[in-house]
């Protein structure tokens, strides 16, 4: 442990409207907030934060996912068709999102495994931003990769998502000239205040799921079609919300890089 995070454990304690701090000392009040979480895969925001999207809820926000692709490459069972995958993992994202209390999902269904930043993807993207009017955007960073240590090789998917994310919360949600037509439709341009980045490896930011954990394994369980042994997700599962607890002092916990046009 770092000497600020050990006085930031010090100098600091949870309030009910506040979620975890970040390395900085400032808080992030999550009391009323809307959040908006853009990933590529049905189950990509389990793994990666369904505890903190959990928390988030009981302490007053309100969360919806845009899961961008259709899902259909997620299996290596070739008895199943495409379709019924399609279907199969959404209804296994609407589970999972009743689990952790959800209000709603958007499935854009690009297809799975050659998700692109492109207009054609960005545009009802940045239309749904400027529709919710999200505080908080929550997705995957597109500049992980690989992991040596691991041997890990990140889906492009992944990387894809994280960029047409940020892209679409700048410059398109606000700037009037991107996708024009969007505003002459009614929908108003939109500032994003805080992006958090799913990147345990850079994370300046954790979220304390010591009470979530259990909420996010009943999450990722939902998601069936995703694994033959639910047993060895929850050792792994359990063993890395240890590990990032451990480096803010508390039992479990998520870490994201937080980004906050507000600071
Ligand atoms: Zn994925």
């Amino acid at each position: 442990m770092t000497t600020s995070q050990a006085s930031l454990m010090a100098e600091n304690t949870i309030t009910p409207d506040h979620a975890e701090l970040d390395v900085s000392g400032a808080s992030l009040r999550v009391k009323g907030k809307h959040i908006l979480a853009i990933v590529a895969h049905p189950d990509d925001i389990d793994f990666g934060g369904a505890g903190s999207v959990a928390k988030f809820i009981k302490l007053g926000a309100k969360v919806s996912y845009i899961i961008l692709t259709d899902g259909t490459r997620g299996s290596e069972d070739m008895s199943i068709s495409a379709s019924q995958l399609r279907l199969m993992r959404q209804e296994e994202q609407r589970n999972a999102g009743k689990v952790v209390g959800l209000t709603d999902i958007y499935f854009m269904d690009n297809p799975d495994g050659a998700l692109q930043n492109t207009p054609e993807v960005q545009k009802p993207v940045v239309k749904i931003i400027r529709q919710l009017k999200p505080d908080i955007v929550i997705t995957t960073d597109p500049t992980y990769v690989y992991d040596v240590d691991t041997g890990f090789i990140n889906h492009p998917d992944h990387r894809n998502a994280g960029q047409i994310a940020l892209d679409c919360v700048f410059p398109f949600a606000r700037n009037g000239r991107s996708f024009p037509e969007l505003l002459e439709e009614g929908h108003e341009i939109h500032s994003v205040e805080t992006v958090l980045i799913n990147n345990i490896a850079k994370a300046n930011f954790y979220v304390d799921i010591s009470d979530y954990l259990d909420i996010k394994l009943e999450a990722i369980k939902q998601h069936v079609s995703q694994y033959d042994d639910f047993e060895n997700i929850k050792k792994r599962m359990t063993a890395r919300a240890a590990q990032l607890g451990e480096r803010i002092g508390v039992k479990y916990a998520e870490g994201f890089v937080k980004i906050s046009s507000q600071r």
